[in-house]
């Protein structure tokens, strides 16, 4: 079983960004739970940094993930700056890393986010800047969604369900990374008792159906 850790940007007394009305760690919750949700649904083992809103520092976080040993790694994040758009964060060696801040960005898209690209920050080391990527075993990424302080840009995130669908849209590019197919949401399972070219060939039969207390509904082709 394919297992992945959610790390959740910031959290407790730390709101990461704040602007709009807005904190960075509660949209970063929001967006997380509903990335964990679609993976579970697709058979991953997923482990979150948090749950709720409380203390989580990086240090901790990335405690967290090395024990997990997870084959993919995750932080979501939101961000600041002014700028427009969503950027994933990938490891300085690329790798599968690269691939998958790459896969994440194109399922982002397609809710309606724009794409800043998928890039790699050193430090002065020439090490990654970010600890998350730094310091985790796993192929990891950080995904920054949008703009806390741009108010134009938020508006991919300003309900709860467009906060679920950009969770969707990261878990459906993690799951692109582990080969895991895709399932169609909300399949519905039909069960069909006739086709009929005649109407009331059709009405006779869902007389049937009702007279022993089920439901029938009549569908034309
Ligand atoms: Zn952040």
């Amino acid at each position: 079983m394919a297992k992945v850790f959610i790390g959740v940007g910031h959290g407790g007394s730390d709101p990461g960004a704040v602007a709009n009305d807005t904190m960075e760690k509660d949209l970063n919750l929001s967006i997380a739970l509903a990335c964990r949700d679609v993976l579970e649904k697709h058979g991953v083992k997923v482990k979150m940094s948090r749950t709720k809103d409380e203390n989580d520092t990086l240090s901790e976080e990335i405690r967290e993930c090395n024990a997990f040993a997870p084959d993919l790694a995750i932080d979501i994040h939101n961000n600041a700056g002014g700028g427009d758009g969503a950027e994933a964060f990938y490891h300085y060696g690329g790798g599968k890393s690269k691939t998958l801040a790459e896969n994440i960005l194109s399922e982002i898209v397609k809710v309606g986010q724009n794409s800043r690209g998928a890039k790699v920050r050193k430090n002065k080391n020439g090490k990654d800047y970010y600890g998350f990527i730094r310091e985790t075993s796993a192929p990891a990424v950080i995904v920054e969604c949008a703009f806390v302080d741009n108010a134009k840009d938020l508006k991919v995130l300003s309900t709860e369900g467009k906060r679920q669908a950009m969770g969707e849209a990261i878990a459906k590019g993690v799951l692109s990374t582990l080969g895991v197919q895709i399932q169609a949401k909300n399949s519905l399972y039909r069960v069909q008792v006739g086709a009929y070219l005649l109407r009331s060939n059709a009405e006779d039969m869902q007389k049937k159906i009702k007279a022993v207390g089920f439901d029938a509904f009549i569908v034309k082709e």
